[in-house]
């Protein structure tokens, strides 16, 4: 191995890499082999208190600044990340297993963006003056919440720890982050990063460990407000517990999106965009179509270009730039991948392409498509977060749009047709929070990132994270005399 994967430590605090081997050790995973690069330890509730801590105190200070001063720290932290892209992208890589082609264009790159976003709008962050009658007026002050706890699902390390904390920090807070235990390394650099381009120590700090480090983060009377990337499950318990202490929280959750392919759609570009909703990161990826509705008239032309595009993907070595299609994070989501797609076979749905694990050290499986799927089987209803792609047939608008919407779940939609009208009146009743119009998954910092229904609250980048970020203080101001009834 050519890249040395152990960081110095397990954890960032107060500005530096802390150890704590009472700590419960921590295999990191290289999914392409199987091999362990690296060993952490979870934090110990020591470890977790001088984070706390630390981030209470350098809040305190990074507070007073200007927002022209704040954002002067996150914007060279942008730079630095994007200096560095080929090294962290490497890294993600042996992290997450996703391909180096991947990682090179949607990972510290995406993570600059938001440093960069957020950190060119601080200096503009303002409250507003209101005038009132009799010459009275108010005006409202937008102050930070505090100290935030961010906590990462495995799939976008880096890009997930910068999209919380540069609207934290670029607000006034500071962060104690938790990233997955699955995928512990790039948060490291995102903060050893920070302090490089200025940020003061004890600002962003990491902890690592699984939901027994993320459980007491959450329920620190400490802690103001909880962003968590994760599961619905986990999101339940993470927003009741911030619930007890009445915190802030910002909720990214799962989705089982729906793609709907018009009959008067670009077959090559809707193949294309079912790809990139099912396929990238070999399907991990929370906003994924994974339930791509094809009009009967060209549902076979549809199935026979994706089968051979599909075909197409270059499974091999994610450091080989060559290579577009990688792993799955860990042996145990491949196990849960694989028990779907022997659900999606058992309930009938026909297997076009893929379907199996592929025989070679590490957690591999093939791109998988179903055809004729139904409503009511399993791959249609629960989130799979893998590639698994199911087709189902549709005849009417009116007809896809009620079946589309028939989830709790409300992450993404995407829709593929040539008639403009049709495009904005489908999206108009869809019932998801980020959707698309001939194209799939594009997600740039300008633009609102999140879920309805049980996908999410809140939202992540663009202005809209600014209002999740901070709170507004009012104050009235009387210019004449206090009338009182005695
Ligand atoms: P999990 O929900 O299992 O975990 C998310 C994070 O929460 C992890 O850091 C986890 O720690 C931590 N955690 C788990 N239990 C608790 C607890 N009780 N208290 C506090 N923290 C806890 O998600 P995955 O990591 O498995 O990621 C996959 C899920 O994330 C999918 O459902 C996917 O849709 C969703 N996701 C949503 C995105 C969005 O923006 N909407 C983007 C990406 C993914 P640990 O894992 O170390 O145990």
């Amino acid at each position: 191995m050519t890249f040395a994967t152990q960081p110095n430590a397990s954890h960032f605090v107060n500005g530096a890499y802390l150890e704590d081997t009472a700590g419960t050790p921590l295999e990191v995973i290289y999914p392409a082999t199987g091999a362990v690069i690296a060993t952490l330890h979870e934090a110990t509730p020591q470890v977790l208190d001088q984070a706390i801590a630390g981030a209470q105190a350098a809040q305190r200070h990074w507070a007073r600044l200007s927002g022209m001063e704040r954002g002067r720290v996150l914007r060279r932290a942008a730079d630095i990340m994007r200096d560095r892209n080929h090294d962290l992208s490497v890294l993600e890589t042996y992290d997450t297993g996703k391909p180096l082609q991947e990682t090179l264009v949607a990972d510290a790159t995406s993570g600059a963006d938001a440093l960069e976003y957020f950190g060119s709008i601080a200096a503009g962050l303002t409250g507003e003056h209101i005038q009132l009658s009799g010459g009275d007026w108010a005006y409202t002050i937008r102050e930070p919440l505090g100290v935030c706890a961010g906590l990462g699902a495995w799939n976008y390390p880096t890009q997930i720890a910068c999209w919380k904390a540069a609207p934290a920090l670029a607000c006034g807070n500071a962060m104690v982050f938790k990233p997955s235990e699955t995928t512990p390394l790039s948060a490291l650099k995102v903060a050893e990063i920070l302090i490089e381009a200025g940020a003061p120590a004890g600002l962003f700090n990491v902890v690592q460990g699984a939901g027994g480090v993320g459980g007491p983060l959450v329920a620190d009377p400490r802690i103001a407000k909880v962003s968590l990337t994760g599961s619905v499950p986990t999101g339940r318990k993470v927003y009741a517990s911030a619930a007890e202490g009445m915190k802030h929280v910002t909720m990214e959750l799962g989705g089982k999106s729906p793609l709907i392919v018009f009959d008067d759609a670009s077959i090559e570009d809707a193949v294309s965009g079912a790809i990139l909703g099912n396929f990238y990161s070999s399907g991990q990826v929370c906003s994924n179509g994974t339930r791509v509705f094809v009009h009967r008239a060209i549902k076979e032309a549809f199935l026979a270009r994706l089968a051979e595009r599909t075909a197409k993907a270059v499974i091999g070595d994610p450091l080989d730039e060559a290579t577009s299609f990688g792993p799955m994070v860990s042996e145990t989501q491949l196990q849960i991948v694989l028990g779907y797609i022997e659900k999606g076979r058992a309930e009938g749905g026909r297997l076009v392409c893929g379907g199996n694990r592929i025989d070679k050290p590490g957690s591999w499986i093939e791109p998988t498509v179903f055809a004729d799927v139904t409503d009511d089987m399993t791959i249609a209803r629960e989130e799979i977060f893998g590639p698994v792609l199911s087709v189902l047939d549709f005849d009417e608008e009116d007809d896809v749009i009620a079946r589309a919407n028939a989830t709790d779940y409300g992450l993404s939609a995407g829709v593929y047709t040539r008639d403009l009208q049709r495009a904005h009146r489908v999206i108009a009743r869809l019932e998801a929070g980020s959707c698309f119009i001939n194209s799939y998954n594009d997600a740039p910092v300008e633009v609102p990132f999140g879920g309805v229904k049980a996908s999410g609250v809140g939202r992540e980048n663009s202005k809209a994270a600014i209002a999740h970020y901070s709170q507004l203080k009012s104050v009235y101001v009387r210019m004449g005399e206090t009338e009182a009834p005695f």
